[in-house]
């Protein structure tokens, strides 16, 4: 009986709960060490820059290592499966159009929200700490953002992990396996069986997630503490407001809507994965475990979420988009430069094609955001003013990133009759 007990309690702590305990250890023992321990060589160069740089990026190496290979596989593996073309191009067009349609919805709430919060007015330029902008200047044009979607060498890409030449490569060699039937037997077996050793390797490095967690949370607390965020603290609040509606209601109506599933289980099962989103900053890195998660918990057909996944982590950033619809107008403000109506219409349309051009690693949403300011003629410059405080709304926008790809792959599989509703609703 007390084993039985104990057992139970065990079973209880599972690796979710884990990743959250680390996470909130983590911050805490980051805030110790900011604020109660001086500054030492065990502090700094061991601690800090040693034990937990070290142990957390170790960490994301080991997720990252994963993703090429899984994604290509499992790719291949969905598309094979889901055979014709016809089935592939109809859930392909329909999670495309959902992409751009939250991303649009996206920046519609973070426009509507700065407007009301004016997170620039009355801002005083000199008491803002300035970066340089050199580096995030170099937003690719749109034109070639929709070029390089075609792979000129394939294991180029691959090498570089460039997310959509591969996905469209290891499409293209799904079809053509489905297509020859017995004669591609071999092949097609290779990679099925590849892609099981991949989920398997996935599994395995998930168990130390939690050590992972605490060591990158832990380290951003030690190193940036909570007083260097107090300038852009307005800005701050009103992303993460324009986060939080588009995470907690704009998404959870769609999917009610869509799927009459419970919105708030389909939150406490994917927490995990966005607590892992959070202290990472990668949507790529979060790609096998979202799958894997959607296909144990909550019932979502790995066929679609191989495909829908990969891809949404590659050109569905809502969240993302929505720091740079808040950013537009924070920085107009802050120059006190007026905008028009058409400027806000020309931002919705930027910044959701800049969300196809941001790749899933951390800040990138800060170099295309030059490319969305550009459009509307506001000055690059002002990127310095909330480079300082990026890296923590990255986080939190990361987690929107890969709930937006969740909810709209959950939609999609619904509608195509792939979606396990008695896997979804059990504890
Ligand atoms: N870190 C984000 C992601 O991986 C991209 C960004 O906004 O910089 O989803």
């Amino acid at each position: 009986m007390a084993k039985n007990t104990a057992e139970k309690t065990k079973k209880k702590i599972g690796l979710s709960t884990q990743i959250f305990i680390a996470l909130l250890i983590g911050a805490l023992f980051g805030v110790v060490i900011h604020y109660w321990i001086p500054s030492s060589y065990i502090k700094d160069t061991v601690i800090v820059e040693g034990v937990l740089y070290v142990v957390g990026q170790g960490f994301i190496r080991l997720m990252q290592m994963l993703v090429v290979p899984l994604v290509f596989c499992s790719l291949i593996c969905g598309s094979m499966a889901i055979g014709d073309t016809k089935t592939l191009g109809k859930v392909g067009v329909k999670t495309i159009g959902f992409y751009l349609i939250t991303t649009a919805l996206a920046v519609c709430v973070a426009l509507g929200s700065a407007l009301l919060i004016n997170p620039g007015r009355g801002l005083d330029m000199d008491a803002v700490q300035k970066g340089t902008v050199s580096s995030t200047t170099e937003a690719t044009s749109l034109v070639d953002t929709l070029l390089n979607i075609i792979p000129k060498n394939p294991v180029q890409s691959m090498a570089n992990g460039d997310m959509l030449p591969i996905i469209v490569f290891a499409l293209f060699v799904g079809i053509m396996l489905a297509k020859l039937g017995t004669r591609g037997s071999v092949v097609a077996n290779f990679f099925s069986q590849f892609n099981d050793v991949m989920m398997e390797m996935t599994m395995a490095i998930m168990k130390v997630a939690p050590i992972g967690v605490f060591c990158l949370i832990a380290r951003t607390f030690a190193t940036v503490g909570f007083s260097a965020f107090a300038p852009m603290l307005k800005y701050m609040g009103n992303v993460t407001l324009a986060l939080a509606i588009q995470c907690l209601v704009v998404y959870q109506i769609l999917l009610f809507v869509f799927t009459r599933l419970n919105p708030f289980k389909f939150i406490k099962k994917f927490l995990p994965v966005m607590g892992f989103a959070f202290s990472t900053a990668t949507s790529n890195a979060t790609i096998p475990m979202s799958i894997d998660t959607l296909s144990k918990k909550m019932g979502v057909s790995k066929q679609i979420s191989s495909f829908t996944i990969p891809l949404g982590a590659t050109i569905n950033m809502d969240g993302t988009s929505i720091m740079q619809g808040v950013a537009v107008v924070f920085i107009a403000q802050a120059y006190g430069i007026p905008l028009t109506m058409g400027n806000l219409a020309t931002v919705v349309v930027t910044a959701t094609l800049a969300s196809i051009g941001t790749a899933g690693v951390p800040s990138v949403g800060l170099v295309t955001l030059a490319m969305v300011l550009n459009s509307v003629g506001l000055p690059t410059e002002g990127i310095a003013l909330i480079m300082g405080i990026d890296r923590i709304l990255d986080m939190i926008r990361t987690a929107v990133n890969i709930t937006g790809d969740a909810v709209c792959t959950t939609i999609v599989c619904h509608q195509e009759g792939s979606l396990n509703r008695e896997v979804f609703n059990r504890d």
